[in-house]
């Protein structure tokens, strides 16, 4: 078996064998770039090693003997050499880079007597024991496992006894007596000695790298990565070069390019006299690569030639780590490199137009949710750095913001109104009643609920920041006192709440605000060329469709009527409406709330310039909009210029034990068909009277709640009479359609009935979820994080589509609904919308568009690009196979 490829027998292609760092080692070479020599000992002589008692076997014994005997002939070095002694850095690389896997052990082969032969070859004594203390520190740690910090401290003593600012200051009596007292500590700590014999050092370190692969740590990781625990991991065997070999030396790391930007230039930092890690374990501030073009102009040419040739042979951004040793420059590793979101959508936008990938290449590099994070404002890092997180909870809504906290909607409202505060509406949670404090908020924050609590729901469709279900913050009413881990605060006082990641900062922080850039525009359109899923935004006012259009929204999915009436004036007459006692006094304020209505629908029509619409009518139990406290009922009752004991014996006959499953949706058009009629009658007027103007809208009517045909069809006859009494009244006449939500099992079971009645079906998989699993989306909190801690549930489903379950019931509507009508219109329009992995499978499941939150049109454009694409590479698979 052949168990060790020399750098110059391998290439990128061999990762499995070679590990990342082997392959790619090799590929340098390959190309005749300037790598120290070496060799890679393979993944199966790991995979051997673990089928031989945890031992190297015989053959990887022979075949290392014969490299070591190969390499030392090429670079005329040898193993304890009195005159050229041969050094080698060990290096673990696996095909996939874990973290937890081994450490790099440099300067194997330096002991007591080479290192006096390094100091006398380079008239150096300084830096052969500089070497020889890193040499004792790495392997003591790696293969006798005695903390690095255990080594540290003797090096910071040692700097402290002597006043030392840097570890440039340590002399070579320094470090000698630096070695002298980490070979004591072998013997303290792990009763062991430092072996004098190279390859016994050499084989030892092989030995430590092939057990790191079965390490805790890493099977933890794999596991939790579904990472194959048999792949095994490659080690690396280099001849050393020195960066520490003086002020002509050093070591470095670089980006192809910026990779928080992605500016198409050199970025990267080196150290002189220094080694290995030394740049990034920030022992001493680096220099900004730019710098050694000035000092060492041929060099850095050099470097930055190589550069264009790795990227344009990887066609991708790479991470390089290199050493110059007395002027001469070697590359010790490239890999491609991580980068931000913003600098991610740069980079593929301009290899495209570089010529080095294509289009759809470019999509699919891009990860969808990396391209909603740029669209949010997100904390200044700098100032980061400056601040400790106080608390965190569930991000429930992505961006970042400061503002000053208040804990009631009107307080919230005065300080904004009256005193131009920027504000942070904090909460035990919230309810419809907070609707006016949450607008003006730049945050929210609640300490209960979960990721689709009120609060959750409402500040992702307003596009406002918000972390929920804090641990730690408690929101007392009564005193006007939040406490965020023990510290108390009071309305006025500043906080930041990052929305991305659910952290909260006490004080002000700065922000960075992001849009959509050329960049992103390119993306976006040629997602859209790559893909004909319709996305959509869920839009309920005019600014959230005007935001979701500049994202880039084929239109409006979902407006929910109800939030329109949260604003005071409205919420009101709804009052005024839902406690009405019957019919007649219900006339009044629907006649009010008409006008309103149909001035909002009026808005969005004309905004859309002729882009598809979709309404909702009224969904949520009407007790939602009722006060529910004395006091609050008192007010309202103020209000309403109405006996407070008789409000609240009608907010006590509206209370229901089960309002999710009770007196909502469509219910309510059969008991009080009037309130419907009158949404119908604002949507079909206010199209009506665009079409005056020229616009020609087909207003599209969703009824929710549905649960069979029976139903569709009488509250649909309830919506098509008050639309031909309206053309009749106006003379006029336009096209619209009546569809349904799918939210209910039994609609989904009997779509085909369903469909009959129905132009359109549109997915609700909040409800849907809901009532598949049983699960109470606004209890889920007390238990779901278990359920996913113990691996019961993989993720959760109203975030993640659950495709065995409420999947099955989707494809089977489409599938039944199809077959009743074969060009049914059929979207998904609740939260999993704008979530790739669901769009994924809606993809595979036919389903016609999607529709979510303004921010998450992005996202949802190139993840249907992507699931199309992916989808079309699957097709060719299945067609190929045919074939043969
Ligand atoms: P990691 O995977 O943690 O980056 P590496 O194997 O890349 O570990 O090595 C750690 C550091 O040591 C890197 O800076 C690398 O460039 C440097 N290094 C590794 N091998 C050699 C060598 N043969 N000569 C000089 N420096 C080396
Ligand atoms: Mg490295
Ligand atoms: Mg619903």
């Amino acid at each position: 078996m052949k168990y060790i490829y020399r750098f110059e027998e391998g290439n990128k292609d061999m990762r499995r064998l070679l590990g990342g760092k082997g392959a790619n080692l090799a590929q340098m070479t390959t190309l005749g770039f300037p790598v120290p020599d070496g060799f890679t000992i393979t993944t199966e002589a790991c995979q051997a090693f673990y089928d031989n008692n945890n031992q190297i076997n015989d053959d990887t014994l022979t075949q290392i003997e014969a490299a070591i005997a190969q390499l030392s002939e090429k670079v005329g070095k040898q193993f304890n050499s009195p005159t050229n002694p041969l050094l080698v850095s060990v290096r673990s690389g696996a095909a996939i880079s874990m973290p937890g896997m081994m450490d790099t052990i440099l300067n194997i082969g330096l002991n007591d007597q080479t290192v006096e032969v390094l100091a006398n070859m380079t008239d150096n004594r300084r830096f052969a024991y500089d070497s020889y203390r890193r040499l004792l520190a790495m392997f003591g740690n790696v293969v006798y496992e005695i903390p690095e910090g255990v080594f540290d401290q003797v090096l910071e003593d040692v700097k402290t006894t002597h006043n030392y600012q840097s570890d440039l200051d340590l002399t070579v009596s320094d470090l000698k007596e630096i070695v002298d007292q980490f070979k004591d500590l072998y013997v303290s700590k792990a009763g062991k000695v430092f072996p004098q014999d190279p390859k016994e050092q050499l084989l030892a370190a092989v030995n430590a790298v092939f057990e790191s692969w079965n390490n805790h740590r890493a099977q933890v990781y794999r596991r939790e990565n579904h990472i194959a625990s048999d792949l095994g991991t490659a080690v690396n065997i280099q001849m050393m070069v020195f960066g520490n070999a003086g002020e002509d030396s050093g070591t470095g790391v670089a980006f192809t390019r910026n990779p928080a930007t992605g500016e198409n230039k050199l970025f990267g930092e080196y150290l002189l006299n220094a080694q290995g890690e030394d740049v990034v374990a920030g022992i001493r501030t680096p220099q900004p690569i730019s710098t050694l073009a000035d000092t060492m102009p041929d060099l850095y040419n050099e470097f930055a030639a190589i550069a264009k040739k790795l990227e344009f042979y990887y066609r991708d951004m790479q991470d390089l780590e290199f050493t110059i040793e007395h002027g001469t420059l070697y590359m010790l590793q490239a890999r491609d490199g991580k980068r931000t979101p913003t600098a991610a959508v740069k980079i593929a936008v301009d290899l495209v137009d570089e010529g080095l990938i294509s289009q759809t290449e470019a999509l699919l590099r891009i990860n969808p949710d990396s391209v909603g994070a740029i669209l949010y404002p997100e904390f200044d890092e700098a100032e980061l750095d400056q601040n400790t997180v106080a608390a965190s909870g569930l991000p429930a809504s992505p961006g970042a913001a400061s503002g000053q906290i208040y804990f009631t909607a009107e307080s919230a409202k005065a300080a904004h109104d009256d005193l131009e505060q920027q504000v942070i509406l904090v909460r035990q949670d919230t309810s419809p009643e907070d609707i006016e404090g949450m607008v003006i908020s730049e945050a929210i924050v609640t300490s209960r609920g979960g990721m689709t609590s009120h609060a959750a729901v409402v500040a992702r469709g307003m596009g406002t920041p918000a972390t929920v279900g804090v641990n730690g913050l408690q929101v007392d009413y009564q005193n006007r006192v939040a406490t965020i881990s023990g510290e108390q605060l009071n309305e006025g006082d500043w906080i930041s709440v990052d929305g991305t990641n659910g952290n909260i900062y006490i004080g002000q922080i700065m922000t960075n605000d992001t849009k959509v850039n050329d960049n992103l525009s390119t993306i976006l359109e040629w997602s859209k060329q790559e893909s004909d899923m319709g996305v959509y935004a869920n839009a309920d006012t005019p600014a959230d469709f005007a935001q979701a259009l500049k994202f880039g929204a084929d239109g409006i999915g979902l407006t929910r009527t109800e939030h329109m009436f949260f604003k005071p004036e409205r919420l009101l007459e709804m009052r005024r409406l839902i406690i009405a006692e019957d019919a007649k006094e219900r006339e009044a304020p629907l006649a009010e709330l008409a006008k309103m209505q149909q001035g909002d629908f009026y808005e969005l029509f004309r905004l859309s310039e002729g882009r598809s619409v979709t309404i909702r009518l009224l969904d949520p139990p009407l007790h939602e909009f009722l006060p529910h406290d004395e006091k609050e009922i008192q007010k309202v009752a103020d209000q309403l210029n109405i006996d407070p004991n008789y409000l609240a014996r009608r907010v006590d006959a509206l209370k229901e034990i089960n309002p999710m499953l009770g007196h909502r949706g469509d219910r309510l058009a059969v008991t009080f068909p009037d309130i419907y009629e009158m949404q119908v009658r604002a949507i079909i007027g206010a199209a009506l009277d665009l079409l005056d103007q020229g616009l020609i809208i087909e207003p599209h009517i969703m009824i929710p709640l549905t649960g069979s045909k029976a139903e569709m069809k009488w509250v649909r006859e309830v919506v098509v009479n008050q639309v031909e009494q309206l053309f009749a009244k106006k003379g006029a006449k336009l096209e619209y359609t009546v569809g349904t939500m799918m939210e209910i099992p039994r609609a989904c079971l009997t779509a085909d009935k369903v469909a009959e009645v129905s132009d359109f079906f549109s997915f609700g998989t909040n409800d849907l979820t809901q009532l598949t699993y049983g699960f109470s989306r606004d209890d889920v909190g007390s238990f779901m994080p278990e359920y996913i801690k113990k691996g019961i549930l993989p993720a959760d489903p109203f975030q993640t589509v659950d495709v065995d379950g409420v999947g099955e019931l989707m494809k089977m509507a489409v599938e039944k609904g199809r077959f009743a009508k074969p060009n049914l219109p059929i979207g998904v329009c609740g939260e999993i919308g704008g979530d790739p992995k669901s769009i994924e499978f809606f993809e595979a499941i036919h389903v016609s568009y999607v529709s979510c939150s303004p921010y998450r049109v992005p996202v949802a454009k190139l993840a249907a690009a992507q699931a199309h694409i992916k989808l079309n590479k699957k097709k060719d698979v299945m067609a190929n196979l045919v074939k043969n």
